[in-house]
């Protein structure tokens, strides 16, 4: 995995119509990409998968779709105006923006290489015999490197809970960490930037007008919480989920699709008793993790990073990190959010927001366990798990994208051997069965194996191919993107055949 890779992905992603930067013809736009006709039907099925899997299997989770913009208290009671801040610093050489919470991170990346480097070297020196946890906690060398990661999360961690932003930066000077773009350690004092966009009201001038847009899709669920639990007869544990835009003036945007200013989420609160957090928070981690790892793309490519440091709202919180082009980083997080954002909304809107349990007829209001992951964090990794170069056994080369099946932006490509004796009629028939279930395109044009590379390209699962026999015999031949092998099938079982290997019911049969 390396920035090459990531490189590939992104000149991939634009070549197939995946993804395009925004406005292009205007030179773009930092940060803010399109999704092309191939990226906007990926998307969907990642969407679709999520809300299959949280709304349409769990009989007590509902789904919502709140509005961006909401009433500026919101953000008030939510503690987004106040706190939703991230430390910022510049460099005085460079003019460049960092995140100094970010260059911290990254200086204890540079320590973790070394000691998994460590790790390596000395499982290659005593092989089979080699006991890593062992290694670990008595070699010297990484003993000393892990005090100094342990001593560096403790000084930032007390730094970041006192607000003390002058300890955070004698903490990067101390740890004499430099731009990384021009080596420079001139730096300016870090300070707190708020993370919100503002915009004005139409009709209403000065800061009463001012309106924000939603950072997290969360707060349209909480604010509704009463809404959907009486119109909706919810009990206790229930759980809402939604998707949308949420936005974020993030201090630096880049590596693509993974931060940006507009971005998707996919969010579930979940209701519970108090005192039950604990244990719905281990459910959902499990639930979730489950959810990555029936895609196949490797459970390896995954793991779980618990927060030292807790959000103001939070008494546990783990993120499910993933290994994108550029190392394991943030895909989604599971959080247990107390019953803070109800309290707060009670707080401010003088509203009772309480669940009446009928049984223990007592009124209280509800923890909640949070799911929350980014639609687009979700797509790069699918997208950059996906590319592989093949060699073949011809000695050949072949660019596949190896999209789970059925998350593939086109399912099903059919191909008319040739352009005429009725091949082309027949082959638009199979297309027509096909079609209501399923993205489906057809090709006629070029020779049959550049037709297949087309396709492998963009990572379409199945290829059928209409001959001469099919006329006679009423069978297709399909030809698996992963294994190249080749099967044929009578037409009247292709819808079955079709759907065994590409439906979204496939994921769930596999987990
Ligand atoms: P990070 O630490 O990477 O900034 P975060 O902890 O602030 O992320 P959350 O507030 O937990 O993120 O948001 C939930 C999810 O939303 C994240 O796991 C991520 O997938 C997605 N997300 C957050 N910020 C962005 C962004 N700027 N661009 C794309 N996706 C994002």
């Amino acid at each position: 995995m390396s920035d090459d890779l990531l490189k590939k992905v992104i000149s991939h992603a634009k070549e197939y119509g995946f993804v395009f930067p925004s406005s292009e013809i205007y030179d773009g736009l930092s940060a803010a990409y399109d999704y092309g006709q191939l990226g906007a039907e990926l998307k969907n099925n990642i969407k679709h998968y999520w809300w299959t899997a949280m709304v349409r299997m769990h009989d007590n989770i509902v789904g919502l779709d709140a509005s961006i913009f909401m009433h500026p208290k919101t953000w008030k009671a939510s503690g987004h105006i106040d706190a939703f801040n991230d430390p910022l610093i510049d460099n005085k050489d460079s003019n460049k923006r960092y995140r100094a919470d970010v260059l911290i991170e990254d200086h204890i990346g540079k320590i973790e290489a070394k000691i998994q480097k460590d790790v390596a070297k000395a499982l290659k020196r005593f092989g089979d015999a080699f006991d890593e946890a062992e290694f670990r906690s008595t070699n010297g060398r990484v003993l000393d490197r892990q005090k100094q990661i342990d001593d560096i999360n403790v000084r930032f961690k007390s730094a970041m809970e006192a607000e003390d932003l002058v300890a955070v930066k004698q903490l990067i000077e101390d740890l004499d960490i430099a731009d990384p773009d021009t080596g420079s350690r001139n730096w300016t004092d870090v300070r707190q930037f708020n993370l919100m966009f503002k915009t004005e009201l139409g009709a209403v001038s000065g800061e009463s007008g001012v309106i924000y847009l939603r950072p997290e899709t969360a707060q349209g669920i909480f604010v509704n919480f009463l809404n959907v639990q009486k119109s909706g007869r919810m009990k206790i544990p229930f759980g809402i989920a939604q998707i949308g835009k949420a936005f974020r003036n993030e201090i630096i945007a880049r590596q693509f699709i993974f931060r940006m200013r507009e971005f998707e989420q996919m969010e579930m609160q979940f209701f519970v008793k108090p005192g039950t957090q604990a244990e719905w928070y281990a459910y959902w981690k499990e639930a979730r993790i489950k959810w990555h790892n029936a895609l196949g793309l490797g459970e390896d490519m995954y793991r779980f990073h618990d927060h030292i440091k807790l959000a103001h709202y939070a008494d546990a919180a783990s993120d499910i990190e993933f290994n994108f082009p550029m190392g394991f980083k943030e895909l989604e997080g599971v959080h247990s959010r107390t019953d803070f954002d109800l309290n707060q909304h009670e707080a401010h809107s003088n509203k009772k927001l309480r669940y009446f349990d009928p049984e223990t007829q007592e009124s209280y209001v509800p923890y909640v366990v949070e799911t929350s992951i980014g639609l687009d964090r979700m797509f790069l990794a699918t997208l950059s798990a996906a590319l592989q170069e093949e060699t073949l056994e011809d000695g050949s080369t072949r660019t596949v994208l190896r999209i789970p099946a059925p998350l593939a932006p086109v399912k099903v490509a059919i191909l008319p051997l040739l352009k005429k004796d009725g091949l082309p009629e027949k082959a638009r028939e199979i297309m027509a069965m096909l079609q209501m279930d399923h993205n489906v395109q057809y090709d006629e044009k070029d020779a049959i194996g550049r037709r297949y590379r087309r396709q492998d390209a963009i990572g379409t699962p199945l290829c059928i191919t209409v001959d001469h026999d099919t006329l006679i015999d009423h069978a297709v031949t399909i030809r698996d993107r992963d294994t190249m092998t080749q099967e044929r099938v009578a037409i009247d079982q292709l819808v079955a055949v079709v759907a065994g290997k590409v439906s979204i019911a496939q994921l769930f049969k596999a987990s």
